[in-house]
């Protein structure tokens, strides 16, 4: 394939979707947000009543799933058949769901194709945790974001305190430390590093910096 794709994978809360949105902006390329499709996948269990471990009517959800990624007055908005859902999927419970959905093999292969139908040109961002490991093994920018646990539970408390939601640092501490872990020893497509992927630790960086940094990755890379 020779539509260009930068990977950009990592931890929740390491600022992966700001830093995507923002590099896709500035490129002009198209955006995957991968972590939104596992939310939907959950949420839709959610509404049809669908147990975390029938894995039948999981895959089925996921392969059937009614999705659509538009983009109203400048600003990005997901529907989930014909819902807008954009503030749904990005609740606490919804994040926690998604992350037991996406640890089953056959839900993640049903969501494969549907990925690699972004890639189309210009150019795509794809931000998750295995865009460089298993979607997207040939891309020629693989990024791995970090920060520390207590720096992404604190941004994710500001993010919530923002949008008027109720918060407790150490609550959401706890959360991503439990997320991290069942993320990094699911035995399908654990969170790590591709071999061929630059790591980059944001604890101390700013937006600006961090997508400044992976542009010039970008252009070293040519
Ligand atoms: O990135 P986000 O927090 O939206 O992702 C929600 C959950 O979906 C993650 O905790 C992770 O378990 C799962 N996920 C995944 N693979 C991806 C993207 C997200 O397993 N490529």
């Amino acid at each position: 394939d020779t539509v260009p794709v930068v990977t950009v994978d990592g931890p929740g809360g390491a600022g992966k979707g700001t830093i995507s949105r923002l590099v896709a902006e500035r490129l002009g390329w198209h955006l995957l947000d991968s972590g939104a499709l596992y939310r939907l996948t959950a949420l839709a269990a959610l509404r049809h009543g669908i147990a975390v471990d029938d894995m039948d009517s999981l895959t089925r959800l996921a392969v059937e799933l009614d999705v659509a990624f538009l983009v109203d007055q400048g600003e990005p908005r997901i529907l989930l058949e014909g819902d807008d859902v954009t503030t749904t999927i990005r609740t606490e419970d919804v994040g926690n769901l998604a992350s037991q959905v996406a640890a089953l093999p056959e839900v993640r292969r049903a969501l494969l194709q549907r990925q690699r139908d972004f890639r189309v040109m210009p150019g795509l961002v794809a931000d998750g945790r295995d865009m460089g490991t298993v979607v997207f093994p040939d891309a020629p920018l693989k990024v791995f974001l970090t920060a520390s646990a207590e720096e992404r539970a604190r941004r994710r408390y500001l993010q919530l305190q923002e949008s008027g939601e109720n918060a407790s640092l150490p609550s959401l501490l706890r959360e991503i430390q439990e997320r991290d872990a069942r993320d990094t020893q699911r035995s399908v497509a654990p969170l790590e590093p591709a071999d061929d992927a630059v790591e980059l630790d944001t604890t101390d960086l700013t937006i600006p910096e961090v997508v400044d940094q992976l542009t010039a990755y970008l252009v070293q890379r040519g």
